[in-house]
Protein backbone atom coordinates (compact mmCIF):
# COMPACT_ATOMS: atom_id res chain seq x y z
CA UNK A 1 0.00 0.00 0.00
CA UNK A 2 1.12 3.48 -0.82
CA UNK A 3 2.11 5.70 1.79
CA UNK A 4 3.76 8.32 0.66
CA UNK A 5 3.75 10.59 -2.39
CA UNK A 6 7.31 12.30 -4.20
CA UNK A 7 7.13 14.68 -7.17
CA UNK A 8 10.02 15.68 -9.05
CA UNK A 9 10.27 19.42 -10.10
CA UNK A 10 13.03 19.07 -12.58
CA UNK A 11 13.85 22.95 -12.67
CA UNK A 12 16.69 24.89 -11.54
CA UNK A 13 17.83 28.48 -12.29
CA UNK A 14 21.25 27.35 -12.62
CA UNK A 15 23.31 24.63 -12.15
CA UNK A 16 25.71 23.71 -9.32
CA UNK A 17 29.21 22.20 -10.27
CA UNK A 18 28.68 19.32 -7.78
CA UNK A 19 24.95 18.26 -8.49
CA UNK A 20 23.88 14.87 -10.19
CA UNK A 21 20.19 15.29 -10.02
CA UNK A 22 18.00 16.04 -13.09
CA UNK A 23 17.57 19.72 -13.08
CA UNK A 24 17.67 21.48 -16.26
CA UNK A 25 18.19 25.15 -16.55
CA UNK A 26 16.75 25.76 -20.01
CA UNK A 27 14.10 22.54 -20.21
CA UNK A 28 12.31 21.55 -23.58
CA UNK A 29 8.68 21.43 -21.78
CA UNK A 30 7.29 24.55 -20.00
CA UNK A 31 6.26 24.49 -16.54
CA UNK A 32 2.82 24.75 -16.84
CA UNK A 33 2.97 21.60 -19.63
CA UNK A 34 4.73 19.81 -17.01
CA UNK A 35 2.33 19.97 -13.95
CA UNK A 36 -0.09 18.61 -16.45
CA UNK A 37 1.67 15.60 -17.61
CA UNK A 38 2.59 14.91 -13.16
CA UNK A 39 -1.29 14.97 -13.09
CA UNK A 40 -1.29 12.90 -16.08
CA UNK A 41 0.93 10.28 -14.80
CA UNK A 42 -0.66 10.05 -11.21
CA UNK A 43 -3.92 9.34 -13.54
CA UNK A 44 -1.76 5.90 -14.55
CA UNK A 45 -1.90 4.68 -10.89
CA UNK A 46 -5.24 6.00 -9.77
CA UNK A 47 -6.20 2.19 -9.46
CA UNK A 48 -2.93 1.69 -7.01
CA UNK A 49 -4.11 0.53 -3.06
CA UNK A 50 -3.10 3.52 -1.09
CA UNK A 51 -3.24 5.79 2.13
CA UNK A 52 -0.70 8.37 1.32
CA UNK A 53 -0.05 10.32 4.91
CA UNK A 54 3.35 12.30 3.15
CA UNK A 55 3.99 14.37 0.18
CA UNK A 56 7.22 16.22 -1.03
CA UNK A 57 8.41 18.23 -3.53
CA UNK A 58 11.96 18.04 -4.26
CA UNK A 59 14.14 18.67 -7.07
CA UNK A 60 15.33 20.75 -9.34
CA UNK A 61 14.12 23.60 -7.47
CA UNK A 62 10.62 23.66 -7.09
CA UNK A 63 9.98 26.96 -5.52
CA UNK A 64 10.76 28.22 -9.23
CA UNK A 65 7.47 27.82 -9.90
CA UNK A 66 4.36 30.17 -8.47
CA UNK A 67 3.31 29.15 -5.25
CA UNK A 68 -0.02 29.64 -7.67
CA UNK A 69 1.64 26.61 -9.83
CA UNK A 70 2.40 24.77 -6.73
CA UNK A 71 -1.06 25.13 -5.55
CA UNK A 72 -2.54 23.54 -8.72
CA UNK A 73 0.04 20.54 -8.68
CA UNK A 74 -1.39 19.53 -5.32
CA UNK A 75 -5.00 20.08 -6.08
CA UNK A 76 -4.72 18.29 -9.14
CA UNK A 77 -2.50 15.44 -7.36
CA UNK A 78 -4.95 15.15 -4.58
CA UNK A 79 -8.16 15.04 -7.09
CA UNK A 80 -6.58 11.99 -8.89
CA UNK A 81 -4.88 10.37 -5.63
CA UNK A 82 -6.98 11.75 -3.01
CA UNK A 83 -4.46 13.21 -0.49
CA UNK A 84 -6.68 13.96 2.63
CA UNK A 85 -5.26 11.94 4.55
CA UNK A 86 -1.65 13.85 4.12
CA UNK A 87 0.10 14.97 7.23
CA UNK A 88 3.06 16.32 5.97
CA UNK A 89 3.80 18.19 3.13
CA UNK A 90 7.01 19.23 2.30
CA UNK A 91 8.29 22.05 -0.49
CA UNK A 92 11.86 22.12 -0.75
CA UNK A 93 13.42 25.94 -1.69
CA UNK A 94 16.00 27.55 -2.91
CA UNK A 95 16.91 31.07 -0.51
CA UNK A 96 17.26 33.49 -3.33
CA UNK A 97 13.59 31.84 -4.66
CA UNK A 98 10.40 33.23 -2.64
CA UNK A 99 9.58 36.09 -0.40
CA UNK A 100 7.08 36.08 2.80
CA UNK A 101 3.69 36.50 0.76
CA UNK A 102 4.95 33.56 -1.73
CA UNK A 103 5.50 31.68 1.40
CA UNK A 104 2.09 32.95 2.64
CA UNK A 105 0.56 31.65 -0.34
CA UNK A 106 2.13 28.36 0.06
CA UNK A 107 0.96 27.97 3.15
CA UNK A 108 -2.58 28.28 2.01
CA UNK A 109 -2.05 25.25 -0.18
CA UNK A 110 -1.62 22.87 3.08
CA UNK A 111 2.29 23.19 3.06
CA UNK A 112 3.30 22.60 6.29
CA UNK A 113 6.95 21.94 6.12
CA UNK A 114 10.03 23.70 4.17
CA UNK A 115 13.33 22.04 3.40
CA UNK A 116 15.80 25.37 2.25
CA UNK A 117 18.64 24.34 0.80
CA UNK A 118 20.60 26.52 2.57
CA UNK A 119 24.14 24.05 1.83
CA UNK A 120 26.25 26.34 4.46
CA UNK A 121 26.04 29.41 6.74
CA UNK A 122 29.82 30.65 5.62
CA UNK A 123 30.44 32.01 2.27
CA UNK A 124 33.51 30.45 2.10
CA UNK A 125 31.48 27.18 1.57
CA UNK A 126 28.52 28.93 -0.67
CA UNK A 127 31.55 29.72 -3.17
CA UNK A 128 33.41 26.18 -3.10
CA UNK A 129 29.67 24.62 -3.60
CA UNK A 130 29.65 26.95 -6.55
CA UNK A 131 26.40 28.60 -5.24
CA UNK A 132 25.01 31.65 -6.11
CA UNK A 133 22.89 32.83 -3.38
CA UNK A 134 24.91 34.50 -0.16
CA UNK A 135 24.56 33.69 4.08
CA UNK A 136 22.35 36.93 3.52
CA UNK A 137 19.91 35.75 0.83
CA UNK A 138 19.77 32.31 3.69
CA UNK A 139 18.75 34.07 6.65
CA UNK A 140 16.26 36.70 5.17
CA UNK A 141 14.61 33.18 3.04
CA UNK A 142 14.11 31.65 6.78
CA UNK A 143 13.08 34.68 8.44
CA UNK A 144 10.56 35.47 6.13
CA UNK A 145 9.11 31.94 5.95
CA UNK A 146 8.54 31.78 9.57
CA UNK A 147 6.68 35.75 9.66
CA UNK A 148 4.76 33.31 7.08
CA UNK A 149 3.93 30.93 9.44
CA UNK A 150 6.07 28.25 8.96
CA UNK A 151 7.12 26.10 11.98
CA UNK A 152 8.64 22.75 10.53
CA UNK A 153 11.65 24.06 8.66
CA UNK A 154 14.34 21.83 7.64
CA UNK A 155 17.96 23.13 6.61
CA UNK A 156 19.69 21.63 4.21
CA UNK A 157 24.10 21.51 4.95
CA UNK A 158 27.00 19.71 2.99
CA UNK A 159 30.05 19.54 5.03
CA UNK A 160 33.66 18.27 3.94
CA UNK A 161 33.37 20.59 0.97
CA UNK A 162 37.05 21.69 -0.72
CA UNK A 163 38.95 23.54 2.08
CA UNK A 164 36.50 23.01 5.21
CA UNK A 165 38.54 23.24 7.99
CA UNK A 166 36.56 22.48 11.75
CA UNK A 167 36.23 25.19 12.50
CA UNK A 168 34.14 26.79 9.30
CA UNK A 169 31.38 23.90 11.12
CA UNK A 170 31.39 26.61 14.44
CA UNK A 171 30.04 29.00 11.85
CA UNK A 172 27.58 26.43 10.95
CA UNK A 173 26.49 25.73 14.36
CA UNK A 174 26.47 29.49 15.54
CA UNK A 175 23.57 30.21 12.45
CA UNK A 176 22.14 26.94 13.47
CA UNK A 177 22.02 28.25 17.13
CA UNK A 178 20.12 31.13 15.77
CA UNK A 179 17.68 30.32 13.88
CA UNK A 180 16.86 26.60 15.42
CA UNK A 181 15.29 25.16 12.44
CA UNK A 182 13.17 21.99 13.65
CA UNK A 183 15.02 19.69 11.54
CA UNK A 184 19.20 19.49 9.76
CA UNK A 185 19.86 17.10 7.25
CA UNK A 186 23.74 17.39 7.17
CA UNK A 187 25.18 15.46 4.21
CA UNK A 188 29.10 14.44 3.24
CA UNK A 189 30.17 16.47 -0.17
CA UNK A 190 29.91 13.61 -2.86
CA UNK A 191 32.09 13.92 -5.46
CA UNK A 192 30.46 12.51 -8.54
CA UNK A 193 32.06 11.90 -11.27
CA UNK A 194 29.62 12.75 -13.73
CA UNK A 195 29.65 16.49 -12.14
CA UNK A 196 32.20 19.34 -12.91
CA UNK A 197 33.22 19.32 -9.16
CA UNK A 198 33.87 15.51 -9.06
CA UNK A 199 36.06 15.75 -12.36
CA UNK A 200 37.88 18.42 -10.99
CA UNK A 201 38.59 16.43 -7.17
CA UNK A 202 39.37 13.18 -9.40
CA UNK A 203 41.72 15.05 -11.37
CA UNK A 204 43.51 16.34 -8.53
CA UNK A 205 43.08 19.95 -9.13
CA UNK A 206 41.08 20.61 -6.06
CA UNK A 207 41.37 18.58 -2.73
CA UNK A 208 38.82 17.43 0.16
CA UNK A 209 39.05 16.65 3.10
CA UNK A 210 40.70 13.15 4.01
CA UNK A 211 39.88 11.01 6.57
CA UNK A 212 41.62 12.20 9.93
CA UNK A 213 40.15 15.57 8.89
CA UNK A 214 36.74 14.52 7.38
CA UNK A 215 36.35 12.60 11.55
CA UNK A 216 37.29 15.87 12.61
CA UNK A 217 34.41 17.63 10.86
CA UNK A 218 31.73 14.99 11.39
CA UNK A 219 32.59 15.00 15.05
CA UNK A 220 32.53 18.69 15.30
CA UNK A 221 28.98 18.73 13.80
CA UNK A 222 27.55 16.02 15.35
CA UNK A 223 28.95 17.35 19.07
CA UNK A 224 27.85 20.31 18.33
CA UNK A 225 24.15 19.51 17.01
CA UNK A 226 23.86 17.36 20.09
CA UNK A 227 24.85 20.42 22.45
CA UNK A 228 22.11 22.75 20.76
CA UNK A 229 19.68 19.49 21.27
CA UNK A 230 18.90 17.75 18.07
CA UNK A 231 19.15 14.10 17.98
CA UNK A 232 20.17 12.19 15.12
CA UNK A 233 17.92 9.79 13.85
CA UNK A 234 19.16 8.49 10.52
CA UNK A 235 23.02 8.88 9.50
CA UNK A 236 22.89 12.25 7.72
CA UNK A 237 19.35 13.66 9.34
CA UNK A 238 18.88 15.13 12.68
CA UNK A 239 16.22 17.42 14.63
CA UNK A 240 14.22 18.15 17.56
CA UNK A 241 12.11 15.84 19.40
CA UNK A 242 8.74 15.13 17.02
CA UNK A 243 10.19 17.08 14.10
CA UNK A 244 11.72 13.99 12.10
CA UNK A 245 10.54 13.91 8.55
CA UNK A 246 7.37 11.83 8.10
CA UNK A 247 8.67 11.32 4.48
CA UNK A 248 11.55 9.68 4.76
CA UNK A 249 11.09 7.23 7.46
CA UNK A 250 8.55 6.11 4.98
CA UNK A 251 11.82 5.65 2.46
CA UNK A 252 13.77 4.15 5.59
CA UNK A 253 10.98 1.55 6.85
CA UNK A 254 10.96 0.02 3.43
CA UNK A 255 7.16 0.80 2.86
CA UNK A 256 5.74 1.93 -0.55
CA UNK A 257 5.75 4.78 -1.85
CA UNK A 258 4.63 6.58 -5.22
CA UNK A 259 7.28 8.75 -7.48
CA UNK A 260 5.87 11.36 -10.07
CA UNK A 261 8.23 13.14 -12.68
CA UNK A 262 11.25 13.06 -14.63
CA UNK A 263 14.13 10.92 -12.99
CA UNK A 264 11.62 9.84 -10.19
CA UNK A 265 11.94 6.67 -8.13
CA UNK A 266 9.22 4.86 -6.43
CA UNK A 267 8.38 1.66 -4.64
CA UNK A 268 5.18 -0.09 -6.07
CA UNK A 269 3.74 -3.39 -5.41
CA UNK A 270 6.67 -4.97 -4.52
CA UNK A 271 8.50 -2.95 -7.50
CA UNK A 272 10.71 -0.67 -7.30
CA UNK A 273 11.48 1.64 -10.87
CA UNK A 274 12.89 4.62 -12.07
CA UNK A 275 10.90 7.33 -14.88
CA UNK A 276 13.33 8.16 -17.50
CA UNK A 277 15.58 10.82 -16.55
CA UNK A 278 14.93 12.58 -20.20
CA UNK A 279 12.07 15.49 -19.74
CA UNK A 280 11.18 14.45 -23.97
CA UNK A 281 10.95 10.50 -23.34
CA UNK A 282 8.73 10.96 -20.26
CA UNK A 283 6.15 13.48 -21.73
CA UNK A 284 6.03 11.41 -24.87
CA UNK A 285 5.21 8.51 -22.61
CA UNK A 286 2.35 9.97 -20.20
CA UNK A 287 1.38 11.75 -23.53
CA UNK A 288 0.73 8.10 -24.57
CA UNK A 289 -0.47 7.22 -21.46
CA UNK A 290 1.80 4.98 -20.64
CA UNK A 291 4.09 5.01 -17.45
CA UNK A 292 7.69 6.68 -18.20
CA UNK A 293 9.40 4.23 -16.44
CA UNK A 294 12.89 3.19 -17.59
CA UNK A 295 13.86 0.51 -14.91
CA UNK A 296 12.42 -1.53 -12.83
CA UNK A 297 13.16 -4.10 -10.46
CA UNK A 298 10.72 -6.89 -8.18
CA UNK A 299 12.25 -7.77 -5.13
CA UNK A 300 12.96 -10.91 -4.19
CA UNK A 301 12.59 -11.83 -0.44
CA UNK A 302 16.49 -12.01 -0.23
CA UNK A 303 16.04 -8.33 -1.64
CA UNK A 304 13.53 -7.21 0.62
CA UNK A 305 15.51 -8.83 3.58
CA UNK A 306 18.65 -6.68 2.20
CA UNK A 307 17.22 -3.15 1.76
CA UNK A 308 15.61 -4.08 5.23
CA UNK A 309 18.73 -4.60 7.05
CA UNK A 310 20.50 -1.79 4.80
CA UNK A 311 17.72 1.03 5.29
CA UNK A 312 17.14 0.00 8.97
CA UNK A 313 20.47 0.41 10.51
CA UNK A 314 20.92 3.87 8.65
CA UNK A 315 18.22 4.88 11.40
CA UNK A 316 19.27 5.64 14.97
CA UNK A 317 16.53 2.84 16.25
CA UNK A 318 18.27 0.72 13.70
CA UNK A 319 16.92 -2.88 14.07
CA UNK A 320 14.09 -4.37 16.26
CA UNK A 321 15.70 -6.15 19.20
CA UNK A 322 14.16 -9.46 18.30
CA UNK A 323 17.37 -9.01 15.00
CA UNK A 324 19.95 -9.19 17.72
CA UNK A 325 20.82 -12.57 16.36
CA UNK A 326 22.04 -10.42 12.92
CA UNK A 327 24.84 -9.12 14.09
CA UNK A 328 27.88 -10.65 14.25
CA UNK A 329 29.80 -10.88 17.55
CA UNK A 330 32.95 -9.41 16.57
CA UNK A 331 30.49 -6.14 15.40
CA UNK A 332 29.11 -5.51 18.76
CA UNK A 333 31.06 -2.97 19.80
CA UNK A 334 30.03 -0.54 16.88
CA UNK A 335 26.30 -0.95 18.07
CA UNK A 336 24.64 0.08 21.14
CA UNK A 337 21.04 -1.04 21.98
CA UNK A 338 18.16 1.66 22.98
CA UNK A 339 14.47 1.76 23.70
CA UNK A 340 13.62 0.97 20.73
CA UNK A 341 16.43 -1.13 18.94
CA UNK A 342 19.97 -1.97 17.76
CA UNK A 343 22.16 0.85 16.01
CA UNK A 344 25.27 2.05 14.95
CA UNK A 345 26.92 3.93 17.87
CA UNK A 346 27.19 7.66 16.81
CA UNK A 347 30.65 8.05 17.00
CA UNK A 348 30.65 5.05 14.49
CA UNK A 349 28.43 7.08 11.97
CA UNK A 350 31.31 7.53 8.98
CA UNK A 351 31.71 3.92 9.02
CA UNK A 352 28.45 3.06 8.77
CA UNK A 353 28.72 1.48 5.40
CA UNK A 354 31.67 -0.75 5.97
CA UNK A 355 29.15 -1.82 8.99
CA UNK A 356 25.98 -2.74 7.04
CA UNK A 357 28.04 -4.52 4.74
CA UNK A 358 29.65 -6.47 7.07
CA UNK A 359 26.22 -7.56 8.86
CA UNK A 360 24.60 -8.06 5.25
CA UNK A 361 27.58 -10.74 4.83
CA UNK A 362 26.72 -12.23 7.56
CA UNK A 363 23.57 -13.01 7.09
CA UNK A 364 23.47 -13.47 2.96
CA UNK A 365 21.56 -16.55 3.43
CA UNK A 366 18.27 -15.29 5.38
CA UNK A 367 15.40 -13.70 4.18
CA UNK A 368 13.15 -11.56 5.51
CA UNK A 369 10.28 -13.70 6.34
CA UNK A 370 12.62 -16.19 7.56
CA UNK A 371 13.86 -13.76 10.36
CA UNK A 372 10.31 -12.38 11.54
CA UNK A 373 9.20 -16.08 12.06
CA UNK A 374 12.41 -16.73 14.14
S1 LIG B 1 19.85 23.97 -6.88
FE1 LIG B 1 19.86 21.83 -6.19
S2 LIG B 1 18.96 20.66 -7.87
FE2 LIG B 1 19.48 22.69 -8.68
S3 LIG B 1 21.49 22.43 -9.60
FE3 LIG B 1 21.82 23.13 -7.49
S4 LIG B 1 22.01 21.24 -6.26
FE4 LIG B 1 21.13 20.67 -8.24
Amino acid sequence: MLKALYVHIPFCSYKCPYCDFVSLVDPPVNPNDYIDLLIEEAKLYSNTDRRIETLYLGGGTPTLLEPDQIGYTIEGLDRVLDLSKVREITVECNPETYRKKDFKRLRSFGVNRLSIGAQSFTEKGLKALGRKHSVRDILRCYEEAMEAGFENINVDLIYAYPGQKPEDIDRELELLERLRPEHVSAYMLTPYENTPLGVSIKGGLIETPQEEELERLYERLWRGLKSLGYSRYEISNWSLKGFECRHNLVYWSVEEFLGLGVSAWGFVGGRRYGNTKNILLYAKAVREKKKPVCEELYLSDADIFEEFIMLRLRLKEGLPHSFRGLIPHHLWPFFEEGKNGIGIREEFMLLSNEIIAEVLVYNSHRTLSEVRNG
